[in-house]
């Protein structure tokens, strides 16, 4: 049993969710820290009977107070265990990367055995986002062991939940440099990532599939994308043979973006595309009023719950949103609508949707469950890692 101080001391029973494997270890049980670790020092965490449970990252102003880095004593936390996990995790994304797809998700945070580290491959740029204490810690390993598959590291620490961690932002090259402009494939289609200021890492990598599957239904539709940033769901209707689509989204920098990713495609007839910079909320009533119809509709809107704290809240924003799509669609018509909440799970958002179509008095069937693509992994001990998911609604 390796024994070491620094330490997080558990409070009894406390350690049985650690034997379950999982990783994160909240403040509340914690009975003693040993010794005086550094925030994002590596700690032993032992259960009240002593017993060793794993090395984890020690967040001292964060309410998950630690997050474990491997459960196995034999293995040493340094530069060369980061390289390995990293590795490891570009390898598994080997697949995702072909001709006509030159971007993917290559290390998802707890589903790759690394809390706090994100990073998406965009062409030859690497993105990389780094949330916690362990993370910030170790940026250096990280940083070198991507720049052994990147020309380019850049990184965008600057998610709002590094405050929790007591981290402030940073944003820049980390290592080589940026590309004038990043341009990737996804589907043949191509789009410019604005890894500078563009949300999250610069592009919702996690929509792909869902992507494909709208352009599979989108022939000679009337499409609506509400909420649709840089143009990817718009771009694949199109492509998908759509004969209108319309997108909304609240961000004159999206929709900016969005446009000249559609200029981008010559393939695809820009006259079919219209635009509104707007509130969905209020747009969707608009609609309505106009007496307007579509054939395909997607809502993906930004996460309204990010905890559960927030789901009532979230719950009554869902359900507006999806009781005016559903009035909109045309008979047959198919919806695609999302929630990215952590704080809503699959069983309630459907809850949320079907109370939407009862009160727009729809009957309408779930031809397919969406989630996240192979690239966003849910680790089986960490099922909060499951924040996507959709639902592919047919009217009736
Ligand atoms: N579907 C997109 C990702 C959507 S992200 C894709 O595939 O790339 C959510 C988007 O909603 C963001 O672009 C944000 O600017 C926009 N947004 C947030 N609140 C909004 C609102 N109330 N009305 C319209 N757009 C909003």
């Amino acid at each position: 049993m390796p024994s070491r101080v620094p330490a997080l001391v558990l409070k009894p029973g406390r350690e049985k969710s650690l034997r379950q494997r999982h990783p994160w270890i909240f403040s509340g049980a914690i009975e003693r820290v040993v010794g005086k670790p550094a925030p994002g020092s590596t700690v032993d965490v032992r259960g009240h009977d002593q017993q060793w449970l794993g090395y984890a990252a020690y967040s001292p102003a964060s309410q998950i107070r630690a997050r474990v880095w491997t459960f196995d004593a034999a293995e040493a936390i340094d530069a060369e265990w980061f390289a390995q996990r990293i590795a490891r995790a570009v390898a598994a994304r080997s697949s995702l990367l072909d001709k006509r797809h030159n971007a993917c998700r290559l290390i998802h945070a707890e589903a790759d055995g690394l809390p706090g580290v994100i990073a998406d491959r965009y062409d030859s740029t690497v993105v990389l986002q780094l949330s916690s204490a362990g993370a910030e810690r170790w940026r250096d390993a990280i940083v070198d062991a991507l720049a052994a598959h990147a020309m380019c590291v850049f990184e965008r620490s600057d998610a709002e939940v590094r405050t929790l961690e007591g981290l402030a932002p940073r944003v820049g090259v980390a290592r080589g440099t940026l590309p004038r402009v990043t341009v990737i494939m996804e589907d043949g289609l191509d789009y410019r990532v604005d890894v500078v200021g563009g949300q999250k890492t610069g592009f919702y990598l996690d929509q792909r599939d869902n992507r494909a599957l709208v352009r599979r239904h989108a022939a000679n539709a009337r499409v609506l994308n509400a909420f649709c940033y840089s143009g990817g769901f718009t771009l694949s209707a199109l492509a998908g043979g759509a004969d209108h689509v319309l997108s909304i989204d609240s961000s004159g920098d999206a929709l900016a973006l969005a446009r000249e990713n559609l200029a981008r495609n010559s393939a695809l007839d820009a006259s079919r595309a219209e635009w509104r910079e707007s509130d969905v909320f209020a747009e969707l009533r608009k609609l309505r009023d106009a007496s307007r119809e579509f054939d395909v509709i997607v809502l993906d809107p930004p996460k309204f719950a990010p905890t559960a704290a927030h789901a009532a809240r979230a719950a009554r924003a869902y359900k507006d949103i999806n009781l005016w799509a559903l009035k909109l669609l045309a008979p047959g018509g198919l919806l695609a609508t999302f929630s990215c909440s952590g704080g809503v799970s699959a069983e309630l958002f459907q809850k949320i949707v079907a109370g939407a179509a009862r009160d727009a008095r729809v009957d309408a069937s779930i031809v397919h469950r969406m989630t996240a693509g192979a690239d966003h992994p849910v680790a089986l001990n960490f099922p909060e890692g499951d924040y996507l998911k959709g639902l592919l609604l047919r009217n009736h």
